[in-house]
């Protein structure tokens, strides 16, 4: 899959990390890009071709999910008007979650972005939260 975010393209040539994020469109550094090829485990909850939903390893409600696209993007600020197909997608990929889980009295989806927003995976995840009354506002 060629990954046209690959920033390093130019300044990096042909090294082996631009050739892996060009043929796989996943970042070898990346911890997410490593859940989703398996080098890393996870608990996976739901899976397609444009998505991986994994147990938070952190939990901070009796269902905490993590949805990644399988492309890495690394958050919604690199999103453009070319993704918001997959944008709708990861949001539709929570509720079918949400559902499989049974949180029918509601649930929350969270997108941290950047710094100020306490992005701390450079890897673009929805969170899934629910089991809970949550609070609001966040922190
Ligand atoms: P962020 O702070 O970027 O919005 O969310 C990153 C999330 O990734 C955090 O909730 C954190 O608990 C979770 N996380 C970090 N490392 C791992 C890991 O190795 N495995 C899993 N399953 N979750 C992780
Ligand atoms: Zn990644």
């Amino acid at each position: 899959m060629p990954n046209r975010r690959c920033r390093a393209d130019n300044s990096r040539g042909s090294s082996p990390e631009v050739r892996y994020v060009l043929y796989t469109g996943r970042v070898m550094s990346c911890l997410f890009c490593k859940i989703i090829d398996g080098s890393i485990p996870s608990t996976a909850l739901f899976e397609d071709d444009i998505c991986y939903a994994f147990a938070d390893i952190h939990p901070q409600a009796p269902v905490h999910v993590l949805v990644v696209p399988r492309e890495h993007i690394p958050s919604m600020a690199d999103c453009n008007q070319d993704d918001t197909q997959l944008m709708g997608h990861l949001l539709w990929a929570a509720t079918q979650i949400a559902q499989l889980r049974n949180l029918d009295g509601g649930y929350r989806v969270v997108v941290n972005t950047g710094e100020d927003g306490g992005q701390t995976v450079e890897h673009l995840h929805l969170h899934l939260l629910g089991g809970r009354l949550l609070t609001w506002p966040p922190g």
